[in-house]
């Protein structure tokens, strides 16, 4: 029925819709894309024609083809060429630079809209940014800016970039918002601003489709589609730059920056996924310090959405059912945090732009209720999914153009319809920001200045300007109800427009609905997160402290001066930092203290650095610059000391995982330590343990078996390699065939290394395969029950074995950790109690933010182990101590095991290391 009515529909409603006849139309295009559209309902009447300007630029004319042209698709400096052409053509649009990314590649924003609005732009951003802080504006005052204001819209593609088509769709999109002259577009064109980042990852843009060019663009069948994809697409992450709570890549950082500057009321990024078009309506769980417009607006514009494109005839347009308004974490949700508004479409992509006949093999079980979550059958019908997408169809990049097209042009039809509405909802939204500040506790956040390591204070703080949130610094000491705190301490208040981002990013996760599950981690908590004091104020005098300003936090490093100096201590109170000062001074003779001692009257703590005074002319400026402390010694301590001697370091990745490496590989390279990244082809050359001390397997797989076969074998094999026809790819490792995985082989060679004395350190889910492998033979590995649900909660966990190596800058025996579904060890307790150095306690109580369904289950259970094979060790963290630039309060433990790689048996009941 579905599949016959649709047409009719779109006969009726052409009728309707005048569509500027009197503008000459390229016939060409017409006949192309209908060719290449694979069902009449897969059109609209707002993409079925293009028109022929004899001034502007089409994308066929810069590029020599029509966007959606099967197997056809538009490198990054193609895509900057052809938006930079059609700005130096079109009054209505201009092009500016936004910085550069990891690779160099330059980040661009496209404005498009009259010419009228495209001279008043600044007269706008200025707007904008008055209507973002409306301190000191009357409602007068916001009203007549409103009427003086058009909303910018932006839109964003190809932030994931195996996702392709929306980059391609948006010059179309360009093209016709400035040439088009149907009452739709001019009305668009005249009361709305586009903003377009054309490709939110560019360096992935080209990797993808050089991968798509060199092994994909034959694939025309589902059954067909082997396994394995292009190992990176930027040089870090992949999916998870959709998930950079913290701006660690720069195309982010970028478009922050930007947003910032020009506070554009709505973000729209566009992705591809689900069938045909899922508009995003912020379903539950949701995030209650968002304002309660922002859950009327979204579906607003999604339900408008779907209507409309089910009036053209469009099957398969739904909203909710699938990501939910929780995280605070994606790229797009910087509007969503800023008063705006985030909105996001998946549309049904091929991962490439081969048309291909694609089917829903089986029907996947609902969620609970078919409510929220990824998975479930999107072909059934449900309240909020009342025309759903086929089970069997072929689909083609010019339908994924047709629907993406379609919709962005119904938001901007709304947008268009009521633009002083969605201005006055952000002025609302900014002013109830302040106002909540003052009224719902709590008032602001204080980081105490009196804590032992600021450089971890110093990242929150980083963040928080980063993200536009004001941080002042205490001019004098803050007397409160329940406390006081030091002059100096820094203040967060809330009564600020960004004062409620700050209770998002500061406060605890504490209720996500139980029987709901979240799209992604469900807790973030930066005090936690980072092992820092930030404490919630609850007394509304502190919004009268006076404060002066922060944009920039250095931590304080006190450095003595003394001639008479053998050694200088730095103290160590568990900062990230030591690591680089130990790398910076790789070739000093550095000690590390087993144990506290004084110096006069300063404690120096166990693992404090012992730096010979030779050095002090190299150490003074590096700890200064690290934030660090340098204690004079006038004598050597006593205490018993171990050389900090530095391991060579592999970093082991699977072909098919990259992006949890790439985040330890992120990490260690902003801390400076240096490392090989190695694949299955070195671990299967053999003789690790001359090349390295210490190989890390970061979290990277499901299970041990994956970590060991990672992508099956196919009927050909898949080279990652540099060609002079597919440069993009074969960087950050390369191979002949990224198939068949390390095998029985790697795991022998893994083993045979720690045999042989080296030190295997796991993360996260890779701590399966040393006991599922029989690498740690008397340690078995287990798993949850099913009814066990944890999205990354942070929860407590108790150092069993405080004077151990690992714990070093750790001054509490319990920490705060993310919870990262590793295995649960079983072990002999007699034989294995010394091996366990750190647990969860477990339980509902054990859970600091987030959520945890059975907290029960982990009651005991080891988090971290160590424990020794032939000559070698090895660590295994059930946690994730280096998860997303994030948790950088577990850092210290990863960089700890590097630092001590001879010495973690010190103060366990096992025989010392000779070797
Ligand atoms: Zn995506």
């Amino acid at each position: 029925m579905l599949k016959k009515c649709p047409q009719l529909v779109l006969f009726s409603v052409l009728s309707l819709i005048p569509i500027g006849h009197a503008q000459d139309n390229d016939p060409d295009y017409a006949t192309k894309i209908k060719e290449w559209t694979t069902r009449p309902e897969f059109m609209s009447p707002l993409v079925d024609h293009l028109p022929k300007s004899s001034t502007v630029p089409s994308p066929k004319d810069v590029l020599g083809y029509y966007i959606g042209e099967p197997k056809r698709l538009t490198y990054y400096a193609d895509v900057l060429r052809y938006y930079r052409t059609l700005a130096e053509k079109s009054p209505r649009v201009k092009v500016i630079d936004i910085g550069k990314t990891e690779e160099g590649r330059e980040s661009i924003m496209v404005f498009v809209g009259s010419e009228d609005s495209i001279k008043n732009l600044d007269t706008y951003k200025k707007n904008l940014a008055r209507l973002a802080d409306p301190r000191g504006l009357t409602d007068e005052q916001a009203k007549e800016i409103i009427a003086n204001t058009k909303p910018i819209y932006t839109l964003s593609g190809g932030l994931h970039s195996a996702e392709l088509g929306p980059p391609e769709m948006l010059m179309e999109l360009a093209y016709r918002l400035a040439t088009e002259d149907s009452p739709l577009i001019k009305k668009i064109r005249s009361e709305v601003v586009v903003a377009i980042m054309p490709v939110a990852d560019p360096d992935g843009r080209d990797r993808s489709i050089d991968w798509y060019n060199r092994y994909l663009i034959d694939v025309t069948d589902d059954n067909a589609i082997f396994e394995g994809g292009v190992p990176y697409w930027g040089k870090y992450t992949k999916h998870d730059d959709n998930r950079d709570i913290n701006y660690a890549g720069l195309a982010n950082q970028n478009l922050l920056k930007w947003y910032l500057d020009w506070h554009p009321p709505i973000m729209h990024d566009l992705h591809e996924s689900v069938w045909f078009l899922y508009t995003y309506s912020g379903q539950a769980p949701q995030n209650t310090l968002f304002d309660p417009i922002l859950w009327g607006e979204l579906p607003w514009f999604s339900n408008f959405e779907m209507a409309q494109l089910t009036k053209y005839g469009m099957p398969g347009v739904w909203t909710h059912g699938y990501v939910d308004g929780w995280s605070p974490g994606y790229v797009a949700i910087m509007s969503a945090n800023h008063n705006g508004m985030m909105r996001m479409y998946e549309i049904m992509g091929n991962g490439g732009a081969t048309t291909m006949h694609r089917f829903i093999p089986e029907s996947k079980p609902e969620l609970k209720g078919g409510s929220p979550g990824p998975g479930g059958d999107v072909t059934k019908r449900q309240w909020y999914r009342p025309n759903p997408p086929y089970k069997d169809v072929t689909w083609s990049m010019r339908n994924n153009t047709n629907y993406a097209e379609t919709g962005v042009l119904t938001a901007l039809q709304m947008t268009s319809a009521f633009p002083q509405t969605i201005l006055e909802n952000f002025y609302t939204k900014s002013k109830n920001s302040i106002h909540s500040g003052e009224t719902q506790a709590p008032y602001a956040f204080i980081i105490p200045s009196d804590q032992e390591d600021m450089t971890r204070a110093a990242f929150v703080i980083k963040i928080l300007r980063m993200q536009g949130i004001e941080v002042g610094r205490a001019t004098s000491e803050i007397k409160l109800k329940d406390a006081t705190y030091p002059a100096g301490s820094l203040v967060v208040k809330c009564n600020q427009p960004y004062g409620r981002l700050a209770k998002t990013l500061l406060g605890k996760q504490v209720d996500p609905d139980p029987e709901l599950t979240t799209y992604d981690d469900s807790a973030w908590t930066m005090g936690l997160m980072t092992r820092t004091t930030i404490t919630p104020i609850t007394d509304a005098a502190v919004l009268m402290t006076a404060v002066e300003p922060v944009t920039e936090y250095t931590p304080p490093s006190k450095i003595d001066s003394q001639p008479t100096a053998v050694a200088y201590a730095i103290p160590d109170h568990g900062s990230p930092n030591m690591i680089t000062l130990r790398y910076q001074l790789k070739d000093v003779n550095i000690k590390i203290a087993e144990a506290a001692f004084k110096s006069g009257n300063t404690s120096i703590p166990a693992g404090s650095f012992i730096v010979p005074a030779s050095a002090a002319n190299e150490l003074k400026p590096a700890a200064t610059q690290l934030g660090l402390d340098a204690v004079a010694l006038t004598s050597q301590p006593t205490v018993a000391t171990h050389n900090a001697d530095l391991p060579r370091v592999a970093i082991f990745s699977t072909w098919g995982g990259t992006q949890d490496v790439g985040w330890v590989r992120y990490t260690f390279d902003q801390y400076r330590v240096p490392y090989d990244l190695i694949f299955k082809e070195r671990v299967l050359k053999g003789d690790l343990h001359s090349d390295y001390d210490l190989i890390l397997i970061p979290n990277q797989a499901r299970n041990a078996k994956a970590l060991v076969t990672d992508i099956p074998k196919g009927k050909i094999p898949l080279a990652y390699t540099k060609t002079d026809k597919f440069k993009f790819l074969g960087d950050y490792g390369s191979s002949d065939d990224i198939t068949g995985g390390m095998g029985a082989q790697g795991v022998t060679e893994l083993q045979r290394f720690t045999e042989q004395g080296g030190l295997l350190v796991t993360l996260g889910t890779s701590s399966f395969f040393p006991p599922d492998f029989g690498i740690t033979p008397r340690i078995d590995s287990g798993t949850t029950t099913p009814r066990f649900y944890a999205p990354g909660p942070i929860v407590e966990a108790e150092i069993t074995q405080p004077t151990n190596p690992i714990f070093y800058g750790y001054s509490n025996t319990t920490i705060p950790v993310r919870y990262a579904n590793g295995p649960l060890f079983r072990m002999d307790p007699d034989q294995n109690k010394a091996d366990v150095l750190m647990r969860f306690p477990g339980g509902d109580k054990a859970v600091l933010s987030g959520l945890m369904n059975g907290a029960d289950e982990i009651k005991g259970r080891a988090a971290v182990v160590r424990t020794s094979v032939g000559k070698g060790e090895v660590v295994m963290f059930t946690t994730n101590p280096v998860w997303r630039w994030q948790n950088i309060g577990e850092f210290r433990m990863m960089f700890n095991t590097i630092l001590n790689y001879k010495n973690l048996d010190i103060h366990t009941n096992h025989k010392v290391r000779t070797d």
